[in-house]
This record gives C-alpha cells, sequence and structure tokens, in this order.
C-alpha cells in the first residue's frame, strides 16, 4: 500500500504550496476516503490520490498560473479570410488537458478498469481546483454531457458520441459542454428564445446563447424550444448539437466572441450564435410530459454540476488555508512569525475549521451521488446539493478574501498565489445558479419534496451515534439547533410566498449549519473512537461556538482562549487528548 497520510505539517518548512503533495498534507481528505471509500477500494484509492495530489500540487498548480496570464483566443479567421473561429489554447493549456484526462478519474477507470466511486471522483474534482478550477469546469462538463447522452440520447447517436466523452486518453477524446444561459438571463430560463424545427427530418436550432463555457467543445447539450411547443419551461426540449454535422462538415456554432472574465480564465467562456445548428433531440417533443422532461433531464446535469462547484468551492477554501498558513509560517511583524499572533492563530483556525465542515456536507452529498437505492437518501442528496453549493461557494470566495489579507498587500499583487484564488472563487457564487437561486431552491426542495426530513433524519442519526462524554455540551447545542429547525420549517411553511423567499438565505444557513455541526460531531465520535484523538472534536467545537452560538451584543466576549491553546493540533494536525478540550462550547 502506498504511504498512508498522518504526517504532522510544518508549514515553516515551505515558503509556497506549490511542489507539495496536496494530497499528503491533508490529513482531513485522507480521513474522508477512510470513511466513504468502500473498503474493497481504499488501498487502490490511496496509491490513485497520492499521485494526484502530487500533480496537482505540482505540474498541475505550476501550469495553472502560465495558463492564467496566457488565456485562450479566438483566432477568428484563416490566412484566406475565411471565417474558422477556432479558440487557440496554450501549449501550457494542452498539457494540463492531457494530464487531467489521462491521470484523472477517467484515465484512471480506463486504465485500471475499475468504476471510481463518487467520492473518489469528488477528491479528484478537490484537488484539481485547488490549483486549476476554470479546468473542473470543462472535465466536470464532459462528465455531465456523458451522463446525459448514456441516458437520452438516440442510439445511434449515443454509440457514436459515448465513446469519444468516455476516451480513456486525451487524444481521440472529445470535452462537453452545456449551453442554457440566453442574453435575456440564465435564472429564468422560461424566457429562452432559442427555437428547434425539424428539416428533412433532421433537426436544427437556431438562436443565440450568452454565456458558453468550455465553448470549442465536440458535444454540448443544449436547451430550445420546438417549433408548436408551448410556452415556458415546459416547452423547452434537451438537444445535443454536435461539432460537426452527419457529412463531416462544422456545425452551426458561430462563436462571436470570448468573454474577457474576472478569473476562471484557463476555460474559454464565449457569446455564440446556433445557425441551422443540426442538433439530435434528446426528449421528445410531441408529447407535453416529454418536453417539461427536457428541461428536468437538463437540471440532473445542473445538480451534478452543482455538486461540482461545491467541491470546487471547497477546494479554493483549501488552497486559501494552506497558502495562509504557509506565508504567516514564514512571515515576520513585530518581531514574531505572523502565526504567533493571537488574530493570526484565530484567522488560521476559523479557516481550517471552515474547510472541514464544508468537506464535511460536500463528502456526504458525493456519497449519495450514485443513489444508495432508497428515497431517503434520494431526498437527502437532493436538499444537499442546494446547501452544498451555498456553502462551498461563497466559503470559497470568503478564505481566498482572507487569504489575500493574510499576504498583506503583497495578497493583493497576481505574482502571489492568492488573488488568482479570490478571482477565480467569485465565479463560483454565480454559474450554475446564483446564490438567491440556491436558496430559492432548498425551499422548492423543502416544499414540493419534503427533503428536510430526510436531512432532519440524518441529523438525528449522527447524534445518536454521539457518546463520547467531552462531546456532550455539543450534542446539546446542535439538539438544540435541531429542535430550532423545526421551528424554522414551520415557520417556512405558514409564511406567505415573499416573506418566505425573503426568509431563504437564513434557512438555508440554518439548515446548512445544522448539518455541518452534526457531521462534524459524528466525525469526532469516529475519531475519538478509533484512536482517542480529540482533534476532530476541537474542530466540532469551534463550528459549533461559532456558528450555533448566543446572539447579542456580547457574542463572543470572553476570557476564552482556547483558541491559541490548540491552534497547532488544529492547524498541524496534531492528535489531541480528550482532557485538552474545554469544558464548555
Ligand atoms: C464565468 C461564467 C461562465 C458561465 N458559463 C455558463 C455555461 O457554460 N453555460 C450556461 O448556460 N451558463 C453559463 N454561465 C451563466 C450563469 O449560469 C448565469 O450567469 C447565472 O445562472 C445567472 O444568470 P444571469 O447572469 O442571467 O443573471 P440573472 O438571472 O439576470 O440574475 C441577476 C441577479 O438577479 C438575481 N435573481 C434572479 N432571479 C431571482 C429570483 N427569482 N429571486 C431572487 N434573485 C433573483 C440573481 O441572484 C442575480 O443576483 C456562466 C457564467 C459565468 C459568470
Amino acid at each position: 500500500m502506498a504511504t498512508k497520510t498522518n504526517g504532522e505539517i510544518d508549514y515553516a518548512k515551505s515558503d509556497s504550496a506549490i511542489g507539495l503533495n496536496w494530497y499528503a498534507i491533508d490529513p482531513n481528505l485522507s480521513k474522508l476516503m477512510d470513511r466513504y471509500v468502500p473498503p474493497a477500494d481504499r488501498d487502490w484509492a490511496e496509491g490513485i490520490l497520492q499521485r494526484w495530489g502530487e500533480l496537482c500540487g505540482g505540474p498541475v498548480a505550476e501550469r495553472a498560473e502560465i495558463i492564467d496570464k496566457n488565456p485562450p483566443i479566438l483566432d477568428r479567421y484563416d490566412r484566406w479570410g475565411d471565417e474558422i473561429a477556432s479558440v487557440v489554447h496554450h501549449p501550457a493549456a494542452i498539457d494540463q488537458k492531457r494530464d487531467i484526462w489521462d491521470e484523472g478519474p477517467i484515465g484512471v477507470a480506463a486504465r485500471d478498469d475499475r468504476e471510481v466511486p463518487t467520492v473518489l471522483n469528488s477528491a479528484f474534482t478537490y484537488l484539481l481546483s485547488q490549483s486549476d478550477t476554470g479546468m473542473v469546469c470543462s472535465t466536470g462538463m464532459t462528465g455531465g454531457v456523458e451522463g446525459l447522452v448514456d441516458r437520452y440520447a438516440p442510439p445511434d447517436v449515443r454509440e457514436q458520441v459515448l465513446p469519444r466523452l468516455q476516451s480513456p486518453t486525451y487524444d481521440g477524446s472529445w470535452d462537453g459542454a452545456m449551453f442554457m444561459t440566453e442574453v435575456r438571463g440564465g435564472s429564468d430560463l422560461a424566457a429562452s428564445e432559442a427555437t428547434a424545427k425539424q428539416v428533412n427530418g433532421k433537426w436544427v436550432v437556431n438562436g443565440a446563447k450568452w454565456f458558453c463555457s468550455n465553448v470549442d467543445a465536440r458535444a454540448i447539450a443544449t436547451l430550445a424550444r420546438p417549433e408548436g411547443a408551448e410556452a415556458g419551461l415546459r416547452g423547452l426540449a434537451l438537444f445535443l448539437v454536435p461539432g460537426e454535422r452527419s457529412d463531416g462538415t462544422r456545425n452551426g456554432i458561430h462563436i462571436k466572441r470570448l468573454k474577457d472574465k474576472l478569473g476562471t480564465r484557463s476555460v474559454p467562456t464565449a457569446e455564440i450564435e446556433l445557425i441551422d445548428a443540426e442538433a439530435h433531440i434528446m426528449s421528445n417533443p410531441k408529447a407535453t410530459e416529454s418536453e417539461a422532461r427536457g428541461l428536468n433531464r437538463m437540471m440532473g446535469m445542473v445538480n451534478g454540476s452543482r455538486m461540482g462547484v461545491a467541491t470546487m468551492g471547497l477546494g479554493i477554501m483549501r488552497r486559501s488555508f494552506v497558502e495562509s498558513a504557509i506565508y504567516a509560517a514564514n512571515r515576520m511583524a513585530f518581531g514574531k512569525r505572523l502565526d504567533q499572533l493571537p488574530l493570526v492563530q484565530e484567522t488560521l483556525v476559523n479557516m481550517i475549521v471552515a474547510v472541514e465542515a464544508v468537506s464535511a456536507i460536500v463528502f456526504e452529498a458525493a456519497s449519495l451521488a450514485s443513489g444508495r437505492g432508497d428515497e431517503e437518501g434520494r431526498r437527502l442528496y437532493r436538499i444537499l446539493i442546494p446547501l452544498t453549493k451555498f456553502k462551498g461557494a461563497r466559503g470559497g470566495l470568503e478564505l481566498a478574501s482572507q487569504a489575500v489579507e493574510m499576504h498583506g498587500g503583497n495578497g493583493y499583487i497576481e505574482t502571489f498565489p492568492a488573488a488568482r484564488q479570490l478571482r477565480d472563487a467569485q465565479c463560483h457564487t454565480i454559474w450554475e445558479g446564483t446564490e438567491n437561486i440556491i436558496c430559492l431552491d432548498v425551499l422548492r426542495a423543502m416544499g414540493k419534496e419534503s427533503a428536510h426530513d430526510a436531512l432532519l433524519n440524518r441529523v438525528d442519526a449522527a447524534l445518536s451515534a454521539v457518546s463520547h462524554p467531552s462531546l456532550s455540551p455539543m450534542k446539546d447545542a446542535v439538539a438544540q439547533a435541531r429542535r430550532e429547525a423545526h421551528e424554522i420549517i414551520a415557520f417556512t411553511a405558514r409564511a406567505d410566498n415573499d416573506v418566505r423567499q425573503l426568509n431563504s438565505r437564513r434557512v438555508t444557513t440554518a439548515l446548512s449549519d445544522l448539518s455541518q455541526a452534526a457531521l462534524l460531531l459524528e466525525a469526532a465520535q469516529g475519531e475519538l473512537d478509533a484512536s482517542g484523538d480529540a482533534r476532530k472534536a476541537a474542530v466540532a467545537r469551534f463550528f459549533i461556538r461559532e456558528r450555533l452560538g448566543g446572539t447579542g451584543a456580547l457574542r463572543g466576549i470572553s476570557d476564552d482562549r482556547s483558541v491559541l491553546d490548540l491552534f497547532e493540533a488544529i492547524t498541524r494536525y496534531q492528535p489531541l487528548a480528550p482532557e485538552k478540550l474545554p469544558a464548555a462550547v
């Protein structure tokens, strides 16, 4: 078996996160893998993650900086002046894709002839996002389109396209993309204006799409309204638009321009016009129910992408912590290392606690992604998707901003690592549904599917596993939050629509905090059982104190100095004796 991750970490020994094995320095990830990867796959997964952690922390991270400064460009005409509108990537981006394809989940699954468990897939995403979150967009889209083609494409199309999307090597592979947003809006898809009609027995799609990431993909999922279909969401059908027509000529996908983006510059995002683009329908436009399913089917992909974005945000949270810890261990101020100053210690503890709290719900959700076969699991996954997207995306932005500040003025400068993370992180709160839309989706999951019941049952299961005396005050605090969640749910059910929407962010915050707290406590109990280590209990305590603690002007003002006493144990993953935990939350 490859070396397991267990090391205590000395951030002063490095001056950059680049060059480290990002899996080997992340014992929390290793423990999550112990918890969620099926035992028969765990040793296999260990070797893969060691390799992937080395790649992501090494060449992939180095190239990400080069690609950010040399983003894709649009080559509009060939030398004869004919329009080609071809996207040209820097050679580093091609090397990047090749490594990601060949060494990532697709290559590994093909090489080892083994299915990659969903949590391992999420670990791939988490590590890759720490170096190049834009590239995760292209791999994520490809995986999403693969799922749609697999389930819904006509058999001959499936046979032709699927092997390309699942190609075990980069050479010969096709990327996927998803074009939904139009100039009039991305949240309100009912307003979509793209149309579809049948010409000589073939579908063609016309219309403009306003945000098209991974635009040079060869297999594009899009929404369009078949002629005569009703207005609104129900009239939208799902289409696959290939890069080439069936006669081998270029399809009618006209790139108008590439967006000049704040971040995620490694993936090209474009405005495009579909002009008589040949397409394959992936739902039946004649039957009303099937038309409605066009959007539903696309939403299946969007839900997968939302999980992906949550994990991408989590990756940025982690990178932001590691870069901050390294900088603070090396930089001096007032005659001390930054990480010996109380406020800096508190910031670093808060950052790592936030990383572990979000990772608790992200990997719990990932473990449900392929379905555990019961309705309760489906509903739990349903509500965890928006909760994780909410927390991961916002957490990435918040921690990237803190990392910039931890680096002082240098943080604001592009030659240091934090600035790009902050630019990239902002995208995650927007794409695949803005934060508002995500909060409304939580209400939808509650109202239509009572998904909160599955969440509360999961919280109860976690709490019932907690028995160690040192966890008792925390368990009481979470149980109290669990009771309050009942009141929140009852309030949500009786409030009028405007008031319900007004409160949706608070409801989302409360439910996500509750589930993070319960899962952290469950993990804390697991670590106490396994090795007597109370480090995770300390993480859970800080989270619960911060997120479920009291309100009012005096909140948090006390002579408690536990953050200073436990700083080393928490940030450097040192084992902690249960007696060292403060008695009260
Ligand atoms: C870098 C990048 C890449 C992208 N790539 C793709 C892609 O590949 N494919 C694709 O289809 N799309 C893509 N998008 C588009 C993205 O999904 C949309 O920007 C997003 O869904 C929001 O839509 P919008 O920009 O039209 O904003 P709008 O829908 O106009 O929203 C504007 C504001 O209004 C708020 N709002 C809207 N409706 C409500 C409501 N009911 N209640 C409360 N607030 C509301 C939103 O939260 C937001 O703050 C990308 C976006 C970015 C930034």
